[in-house]
């Protein structure tokens, strides 16, 4: 079926990704995966081609153009390239909202020219080793101190970004006995004392990326670097989460959907028992049947995008995208493995990669169960 919710305008957007990626990004990434880390140079080289800040205000250095569909774009380009090491979508759908919701004036002009050149490279920190899914849990605090700042203390994990961010949003507790009304959210920047990066961790996929611990030992965070209101980080961080998931969504089916399109070149060109392995029935009917299933993904994800883009996607069905897109994605990747065979446990193989690379998003940004919390909820169960 055609895609329909896209213009002319989105399309050149999209060529413009994809030569981005074919130019600075893939001839590269085997090494950077080996570097378990990508070079500051392509943050940089992405906000020269303007694909940082997209809808941050043009006097910042951004695009000034609010429309999601031109991250959906992007986000599906670099999860087709299988680009696992650009953390840019954290920095873009997340990091990006956090920022553009909360920041005051002075905010915005210290932080926005250098978040869209590709200069200031930024991290949410919102999980700690002994609480993620439970985010009420956390532990992390922030002391107000005389002067109006205040001292962080806490420890925080698998923060995507850690080793590069130059800017960190730490959510942590200023008030302990407010529950959910005592969490708020300070900017941590690079070279304030105290705030160290722990072990670049050692992934089973996603090699390229800097998921990092990160430490926090008497942290003095100036008033100015308070984000939002004192007490509002929980609001804040569930008004954000949607757009998150709904972003994780997004690209889990242009993972899956490259997967399903490599395969099935692949089945056609290998042979077995004198004949392609697709011509076998059984393999005919994977691939049916996957077709079948990213097709109806695609329709409700296409619906879900255009709704996002005009403002009317709900929490929960924020939370549908991502939870189905991440399974199906995991599922087709599964089966794709299969069909390729010995090849398809070679990481030189996209297939491979695409396979281990995955694994992970239906457990960031809320797992599968959470996301099934969430719409149980607006079951009103
Ligand atoms: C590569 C990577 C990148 C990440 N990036 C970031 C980042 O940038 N910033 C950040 O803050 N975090 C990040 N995370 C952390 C991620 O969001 C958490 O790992 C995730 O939310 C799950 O939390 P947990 O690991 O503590 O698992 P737990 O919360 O301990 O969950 C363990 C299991 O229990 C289940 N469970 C928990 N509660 C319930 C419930 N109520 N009902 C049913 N089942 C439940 C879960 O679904 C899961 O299956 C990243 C993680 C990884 C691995």
């Amino acid at each position: 079926m055609q895609r329909d919710i896209f213009t002319a305008e989105h399309d050149a957007f999209r060529e413009l990704v994809r030569e981005f990626l074919a130019r600075e990004v893939t001839p590269f990434h085997a090494q950077w995966e080996r570097d378990k880390v990508v070079p500051r140079s392509v943050w940089q080289q992405a906000g020269r081609t303007g694909l940082l800040g997209i809808d941050v205000d043009e006097k910042y250095g951004g695009g000034g153009n609010a429309d999601y569909r031109y991250y959906a774009v992007m986000d599906e380009e670099v999860g087709r390239a299988g680009a696992t090491g650009l953390g840019f979508f954290v920095h873009n759908d997340m990091i990006g909202q956090y920022l553009l919701r909360l920041c005051t004036p002075e905010q915005k002009e210290r932080w926005f020219p250098g978040y869209c050149s590709g200069d200031l490279i930024t991290a949410i920190a919102m999980t700690e080793p002994g609480a993620g899914s439970d985010l009420q849990g956390i532990r992390a605090t922030a002391v107000r101190q005389p002067d109006g700042g205040y001292r962080l203390n806490g420890q925080k994990t698998f923060i995507t970004n850690g080793q590069l961010a130059d800017l960190v949003i730490v959510v942590a507790r200023t008030d302990p006995d407010a529950g959910h009304r005592g969490i708020s959210l300070l900017a941590v920047e690079r070279g304030m004392p105290g705030f160290e990066r722990g072990r670049n961790l050692d992934k089973i996929g996603m090699h390229a990326q800097d998921t990092s611990e990160l430490f926090f030992t008497d942290v003095r965070v100036p008033a100015a670097n308070l984000l939002g209101e004192e007490g509002g980080g929980f609001v804040a961080l569930m008004q954000n989460l949607p757009r998150e998931r709904v972003t994780i969504g997004v690209y889990a089916l242009a993972v899956a959907e490259q997967a399903h399109a490599d395969t099935l070149a692949y089945v056609k060109e290998r042979t077995a028992f004198g004949q392609p392995i697709g011509s076998f029935q059984h393999s005919k009917f994977l691939l049916a049947e996957m077709a079948t299933e990213l097709a109806v993904a695609r329709a409700f994800t296409d619906k879900a995008i255009a709704a996002h883009a005009a403002d009317q996607l709900t929490t929960q069905e924020a939370s549908m995208v991502k939870w189905w897109n991440t399974e199906l994605c995991n599922r087709v990747t599964d089966r794709c493995v299969q069909l390729f065979g010995g090849y398809g446990y070679m990481r030189e193989y996209p297939v491979a990669r695409a396979w281990a690379d995955s694994r992970i998003q239906s457990i960031f940004g809320g797992t599968t169960e959470i996301q099934k919390e969430i719409i149980a909820r607006g079951l009103g169960l």
